[in-house]
């Protein structure tokens, strides 16, 4: 029997392919009728590119993408604290981010997926109930029921997997939603010094500036009472952007996207012969480029163990080590890191301001701490964090 996975977003097609390679029957269930094009996460870890070599992925995004080897964090006053992933390159193939529509890798992968005998993509199919015994499990997907030896939950934030299994998702969601703005405005011609990577810490509004291959994509929080029609309106964003860089004649704006921001941690990863990988099991805030960078780590190490049980005969027990790896890593990891990142570009408090300040200009300028910071930031050391735990 296939196993079967609910989703093809990039958690979902990461982790048939490993599957896949190891030679094991997959079937993905996706609920559009084609690949969903939308403007989501664009950043690409070094871990999770070294990750993406091993399927031909990351040449393609690097390809497609721009490579991203600094980072930085600075404020409108002129203060600067720069990282250069060239500090850890003797822990990564990838020393830099690559920025790169995750649109595109799950195009890049699903093809990939086409070339297995034994993997099937089916579209139009919507799982929508989810029954198990001890020897399988099956899903109702549109008219159809599909039958399976394990299933993967890859079905994103609003997961019917999780919803079926009757998971609750712990935590809480921010009372602002993050506006994304695309402009083919080059900032990095008029801020001196600005990388492909820079988070503006402001106590009236933070915004994030990153660059893509043709444009930058400028993030903002909005207020709780500004409505979608307003936030979303060219005034609105054309003022969000002048206060960015202040110039004459407006901004073109290519794309803008509004969502809602959560710290939410399923309460388990698993249910009998059910897991849940991705978004489907954890959600947060996007300032530090975690969401979707963790979910394909899931996705590999859930696979990974699931092919080591099929086809080598490894035991069953094996599976429980996915939750004990992957859950606190959400938890105590990627939660604390993106929520301290958006306090600390927000906070209104100066003694707090300096503080962060203060602390992130020391630990550039020492290169213990720096090379550290990076693979905090890189996600290196969660993943050494979830390697350890048995
Ligand atoms: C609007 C938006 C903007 C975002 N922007 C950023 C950002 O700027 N930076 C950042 O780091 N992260 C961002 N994220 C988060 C990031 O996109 C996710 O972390 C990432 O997509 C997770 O991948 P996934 O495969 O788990 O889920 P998804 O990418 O959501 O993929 C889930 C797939 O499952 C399919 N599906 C859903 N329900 C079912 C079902 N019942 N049956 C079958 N298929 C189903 C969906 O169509 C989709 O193809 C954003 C998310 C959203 C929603």
């Amino acid at each position: 029997m296939d196993v079967l996975i609910a989703g093809a977003g990039p958690v979902g097609l990461a982790a048939a392919n490993v599957l896949a390679d190891a030679g094991v029957a997959v079937t993905v269930l996706e609920s559009e009728p084609r690949l969903p094009e939308n403007l989501r996460a664009s950043t690409f870890q070094p871990p999770t590119l070294d990750m993406l070599a091993k399927l031909g992925a990351a040449r393609r995004l690097i390809e497609m993408g721009r490579v991203a080897p600094k980072v930085q964090y600075r404020d409108r006053a002129g203060w600067l604290a720069e990282f250069d992933f060239g500090a850890i390159a003797d822990q990564t193939a990838h020393p830099f981010r690559v920025q790169c529509e995750q649109y595109k890798l799950n195009q890049v992968l699903a093809a990939r997926l086409m070339h297995f005998p034994h993997a099937r993509l089916e579209y139009s199919s919507e799982v929508t109930a989810v029954e198990q015994d001890e020897r399988s499990v099956t899903v109702t997907a549109g008219a159809r029921k599909v039958k399976g030896a394990w299933l993967i939950g890859a079905d994103g934030g609003r997961s019917r997997v999780r919803e079926a299994l009757g998971i609750a998702l712990g935590g809480f969601t921010w009372p602002e939603r993050f506006l994304v703005a695309s402009t083919p405005f080059d900032f990095a011609a008029v801020l001196p010094n600005l990388c492909d990577v820079s988070y503006f810490a402001d106590p009236v509004e933070w915004f994030f500036l990153l660059r893509v291959r043709d444009v930058w994509r400028v993030m903002f929080p909005t207020r709780p009472e500004e409505s979608d029609e307003e936030v979303l309106s060219d005034e609105v964003i054309e003022a969000r952007l002048q206060r960015v860089f202040k110039k004459a004649g407006r901004y073109r704006i290519e794309h803008r996207t509004l969502y809602s921001v959560h710290q939410r941690v399923a309460e388990t990863y698993r249910k009998g012969r059910v897991f849940l990988a991705g978004d489907a099991a954890h959600l947060n805030n996007p300032l530090g480029g975690m969401g979707m960078n963790g979910g394909i780590h899931d996705a590999f190490n859930l696979a990974e163990k699931l092919a080591a049980v099929i086809k080598e005969g490894k035991p069953v027990a094996e599976l429980a080590r996915y939750e004990r790896q992957r859950r606190p890593i959400a938890l105590e990891y990627v939660n604390t890191i993106t929520i301290a990142n958006k306090r600390n570009l927000e906070t209104r408090d100066p003694q707090e301001q300096r503080r962060w300040r203060d602390e992130m200009t020391r630990t550039a300028s020492d290169s213990r701490l720096a090379r550290e910071y990076l693979l905090k930031i890189s996600m290196l050391a969660s993943l050494r964090k979830a390697a350890a735990a048995e």
